[in-house]
């Protein structure tokens, strides 16, 4: 069984994460509801105010023509995912859907809601595939720089799938391959402010081991410290 680390590569103005994968299941203590914020620069990052408990409303976008991000560790080059679709026999539509589901999970049990808009250049997260492939996924996140209180806002972030990996859509318990929408689920955990939870026991731990498919404990602390707990319309 080989495991690999997961690394945090800081730059000035720019975070890129990686996720990371490990062979091994490891059990969960019950009740465990570790997390950790994101810290670019020395503040935590998050969209909307910057203020703990804040909501936002955030836009994501498939990118339709390939985008460089000069400067970026990661996700440097993002190019459309359609040809990682087919590669892995995964139809569009069904990736658009576990994308939405993967935003949806985070949508419910926080204060942020998330809108796909129809024109990338207008949307505050990106998603695509890597212009060149490592790895397995990445999310790259650009504050706005506005610093106050130990908290600062997010301008931008990128989340990119290696198309090289072997992507599916659904658990079978076959972790060399991913399922697409966990993730993303993941992936847009750190694009929405929170960092690496340990190895194992959330989704935003660092290890893909098909251990449980919704947001853990941790998770869920995470994402409502940031923004508030979801209030219902
Ligand atoms: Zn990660």
């Amino acid at each position: 069984m080989r495991t690999t680390a997961s690394r945090l590569l800081a730059t000035f103005r720019l975070l890129a994460l990686f996720l990371v994968m490990s062979a091994a299941a490891v059990a969960t203590p019950p009740g465990d509801a570790r997390f950790r914020l994101l810290k670019l620069d020395g503040y935590h990052v998050k969209w909307g105010t910057a203020e703990f408990g804040a909501g936002a409303t955030v836009t994501y976008a498939f990118v339709n023509v390939p985008r460089r991000f000069d400067g970026a560790r990661n996700c440097e080059e993002l190019v459309p995912v359609d040809a990682l679709a087919r590669q892995h026999r995964i139809s569009l539509a069904i990736l658009h859907e576990e994308a939405a589901a993967a935003f949806r999970m985070w949508e419910r049990v926080a204060n942020i809601s998330f809108r796909r808009a129809e024109n990338p250049d207008e949307a505050d997260i990106l998603i695509g595939a890597q212009g060149r492939p490592r790895g397995r996924a990445y999310a790259n996140v650009i504050p706005r720089g506005d610093k106050a209180d130990g908290i600062q806002g997010i301008q931008q972030a990128v989340a990119c799938l290696n198309p090289e990996h072997r992507w599916k859509v659904g658990f079978d318990g076959n972790i060399e391959s991913f399922d697409i929408r966990y993730t993303l689920v993941h992936e847009i955990g750190h694009a929405i402010g929170l960092d690496h939870a340990g190895p194992s026991g959330q989704v935003m731990s660092f290890s893909y081991d098909e251990a449980h498919y919704e947001l853990q404990p941790g998770d869920i602390r995470g994402a409502q410290m940031l923004y508030g707990i979801r209030r219902m319309n």
